[in-house]
């Protein structure tokens, strides 16, 4: 394990710093590096290495035992969870919430995972796992929504108990082990610091308190079972490839309540339309003669085609636009262009009349020419 840094150096501060210093410290160094805010490698690093340091140095007796014994000694009396327990985030949490940052969420994939869960005192939520689908469907249907049928099996809230673990008509009864509190009290013993006495949920009642009176005989007590599903999901329009969908407590189910079912999105390639964000891009070959001349092209759009004028002296490759003729913008108003390409078509064959033709229109332009430089 790499050593870690200095708790004070870590939040810039001398070892004589004031509560307030250290506060004042933290939120400033917090709100640049909040991962929902700074998206640079390392930002969430350096945020948990911060959150660790003002949890370590804001509580007085933790301070104590860090100034006295250093990391070393620290870090023996104290686990990552005994540092965040009871840590005083309270005025943070308020703070970042009205920023509309996370902030001890309890969701396994917000980006503190356990860290914040004991940073408040609170167990570690056990809720299922989250589980992932993949869908695949057309540029169309990306333009204009579409819904799919996912066909899984989970474990899901058992129907004979409807989730609560107790045979129906049993009812609930107090805990033997906490008694009905839900909580256990556990002391810890801190070396020449005395000792901490610190609340931990019960684990055989799982906090709650109450144990069913009588196990449901279906899901053997633990309120839910495996189960097919099947389950409509709702594509939103302007979907892009690679998107991820979450639909919230479909995942698996677990001690504290479901995690959630993941669906990604793929767009399939299209044969005529690149995509590019909301853009869209195609080929239009004309002719050369419509390229001198100009005219109307008829160019293929999401939902079928589309005429364009082609103004006289048009070059190849040159790029006309189709204004709101690309795919609508995800939670969006409008939608994005489309860019048609224009591509001159030169004919592979011709009979003698028009090589003829030809051959005079290239004199002509040859004398036009002379007499223009001479
Ligand atoms: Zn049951
Ligand atoms: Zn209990």
């Amino acid at each position: 394990m790499p050593s870690k840094r200095d708790y004070y150096e870590i939040l810039g501060l001398s070892k004589s710093a004031s509560l307030d210093e250290i506060k004042s410290a933290y939120r400033k160094l917090a709100m640049q590096f909040h991962p929902d805010r700074n998206k640079e490698a390392g930002a969430e690093e350096k945020f948990k290495e911060i959150s660790e340091a003002y949890a370590a140095l804001s509580d007085p007796q933790k301070r104590q035992v860090y100034d006295q014994y250093g990391h070393a000694g620290f870090d023996q009396r104290f686990s990552q969870e005994d540092i965040f327990r009871n840590a005083d985030f309270g005025d943070f949490q308020d703070l970042f919430r009205s920023m509309g940052f996370s902030f001890g969420e309890m969701d396994e994939d917000s980006h503190f995972g356990g860290m914040f869960g004991s940073m408040f005192g609170m167990p570690r939520r056990q809720t299922g796992r989250h589980l992932q689908a993949e869908v695949s469907v057309t540029l169309q249907e990306a333009a204009k929504g579409a819904s799919r049928t996912i066909e899984y099996r989970r474990q899901a809230p058992c129907d004979t108990c409807s989730g609560s673990g107790a045979r129906p008509g049993s009812g609930l009864k107090d805990c033997a082990k906490c008694h009905g509190r839900g909580q256990v009290q556990q002391v810890r013993n801190l070396g020449g610091f005395g000792r901490i006495a610190t609340v931990a949920p019960c684990q055989n009642c799982r906090g709650r308190g109450q144990i069913p009176g009588r196990e449901c005989e279906e899901c053997a007590g633990r309120g839910y079972r495996a189960k097919e599903e099947s389950i409509e999901v709702k594509i939103p329009q302007g979907v892009d490839d690679g998107m991820r969908l979450r639909l919230s407590g479909l995942g698996e189910m677990g001690p504290d309540g479901p995690g959630d079912l993941l669906v990604r999105v793929h767009v399939r390639p299209d044969e005529r339309f690149e995509r590019e964000g909301e853009d869209l891009h195609v080929q239009v070959p004309i002719s050369y003669t419509m390229a001198v001349l100009g005219g109307k092209v008829r160019v293929p759009t999401l939902d079928g085609e589309a005429e364009m004028s082609v103004p006289a002296g048009t070059q190849s490759h040159t790029v006309l636009r189709l204004r709101g003729e690309g795919l609508p913008r995800l939670h969006g108003k409008g939608k994005g262009d489309l860019l048609a390409q224009i591509i001159i078509e030169v004919p592979k064959r011709v009979d003698e009349r028009q090589k003829e033709l030809l051959r005079r229109l290239d004199e002509e332009g040859k004398e036009k020419k002379k007499g223009k430089w001479f």
